[in-house]
């Protein structure tokens, strides 16, 4: 092996207020995602199982993850030995659940409304679910029940009726015990033992036994994202995507009151998941040895950890940037826009305030992301590679669409008749305020 494993595992540092604008937008900067390879490189998949359906699902199956299946679609109610887990597991699974339902539910109550707006004039706005939703859940040999926690409870939550769950099966054909205790937990409709561009258009499109669905969520490599972006476009499939995804990413913002192991195990925990994963520390005010404190405790803690090889690619790719005040790292941050924000600041709950894009935030030195990756209640779905910016989390509301809704009454009428008939006549559109005209006519009338 060409690794070096004396060498020590160091971030890069850059003081912010010596770099240009330049080196400041290169610092703000995400791998290239190759979109359109990717997207050339999964259509013929695509357009197998979209044309072939199960036998094409089947044989991708076969070929990608090893398994000989006789089918794909697992319906409950479920054998209770494909779902045999370890007690604590079971218990921090139930716990994790209740927490993470509980804030979801909370969302559902939120975003139903009637406003008046003139005398007459109701508008009201109402939440209805996506019927049938797709959640795919990543990786034949990791165990990622978070992931399935995270995206079926908000589905069960908002009531979605058909929810299939789609994971790639081990080699023996069976999924994750872990996983398949989950689905039973969130109600799943169905689970799908696919995984990659082939379970996302057997979602897409349907297949003899696979449901089509409405809207398909969740995390994936390359092959999973290409995939989604590429049904999303296909009119014929009508199907939406919850949102486009990168590699996982964390920013730290640390000043002087930060306990450095505690900043250091934050950045490792984002370091481990991939060698692209996309670690930022912004510090404040804090001196070089303060500094190198923390680069020592991202060492030693790196070599102590079992996963890190990854973090030897991860971590000398990671960036450490110097501000000076907690202002200009926020607006730092608020430019990267992060899909994870910790706060290990001496005033951390108000610098929340300041924040303008970030995926979820994290407050103060008791706030790892660890506990909202699994089980504080918040979801870990989260818009990556600057997507801040414009897309919140998964949540409840991504499960649903919300109705608008008026009622007029003949007194309202009489008030924002003329209103339309004005606009409709400067717009040219006579019959839209004939629509309005012939009512009022025969309200003058009665
Ligand atoms: P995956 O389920 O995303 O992909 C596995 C599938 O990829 C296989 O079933 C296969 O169909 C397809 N595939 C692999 N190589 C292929 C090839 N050469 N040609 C065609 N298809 C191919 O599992 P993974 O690969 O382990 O990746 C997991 C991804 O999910 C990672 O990128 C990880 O960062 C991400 N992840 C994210 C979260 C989160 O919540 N943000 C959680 C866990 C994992």
């Amino acid at each position: 092996s060409t690794v070096d494993t004396d060498a020590p595992i160091r971030m890069r540092t850059y003081d912010l207020a010596a770099a240009s604008a330049e080196q400041r937008a290169e610092l703000l900067r995400r791998p290239v995602l190759k979109s359109d390879e990717m997207i050339a490189k999964v259509k013929p998949i695509v357009d197998d199982v979209r044309t072939r359906g199960d036998a094409a699902l089947l044989e991708l199956t076969a070929k990608f993850d090893r398994a000989q299946l006789t089918s794909t679609v697992v319906r409950p109610p479920f054998a209770p030995e494909t779902m045999q887990i370890a007690d604590d597991v079971h218990e921090a699974i139930d716990t994790a659940y209740e927490n993470i339902y509980k804030f979801h539910k909370a969302q559902a109550e939120q975003g139903s409304l009637a406003v008046e707006t003139m005398p007459g004039v109701v508008c009201s706005r109402f939440a209805r679910p996506i019927a049938r939703v797709g959640l795919y859940v990543p990786g034949g040999t990791a165990i990622l029940p978070s992931t399935a926690l995270m995206l079926g409870i908000p589905a069960q939550v908002a009531g979605c009726k058909e929810i299939v769950l789609a994971t790639p099966p081990r080699p023996d054909g069976s999924i994750s015990p872990e996983v398949m205790y989950v689905a039973k937990l969130v109600g799943a409709s169905a689970i799908l033992k696919a995984g990659g561009a082939q379970a996302v258009a057997a979602l897409a499109y349907g297949t003899e036994t696979v449901p089509k669905v409405d809207k398909i969520f969740g995390p994936g490599n390359q092959w999973v994202t290409a995939a989604k972006m590429l049904v999303q476009n296909d009119t014929d499939a009508l199907v939406a995507i919850d949102m486009p995804a990168g590699p996982s990413e964390v920013l730290v913002i640390a000043d002087h009151t930060c306990n450095p192991a505690f900043v250091a195990a934050d950045l490792l925990s984002q370091a481990e998941h991939g060698v692209d994963s996309q670690v930022v520390l912004v510090t404040v005010g804090l001196s070089d040895e303060r500094i190198a404190q923390i680069e020592e405790e991202v060492d030693a803690q790196a070599r102590a950890l079992p996963r890190v090889d990854i973090m030897r690619q991860s971590i000398p790719k990671s960036i450490i940037v110097k501000t000076r005040t907690v202002e200009e790292a926020i607006a730092f941050s608020n430019d990267y826009a992060p899909e994870h924000l910790i706060l290990h600041l001496e005033n951390a709950p108000q610098a929340v305030s300041a924040v303008e894009n970030a995926g979820s935030v994290f407050v103060g030195p008791y706030s790892p992301e660890s506990c909202g990756d699994y089980a504080s209640g918040t979801n870990h779905t989260l818009p990556t590679n600057g997507y801040a910016r414009q897309f919140s989390g998964v949540n409840t509301l991504s499960f649903q669409k919300h109705i608008t809704s008026q009622e007029v009454t003949a007194d309202g009428l009489r008030g924002l008749g003329p209103v339309v008939a004005t606009l409709a006549d400067c717009e040219g559109l006579g019959a839209h305020a004939n629509a309005v005209r012939i009512r009022l006519q025969a309200l003058s009338q009665s």
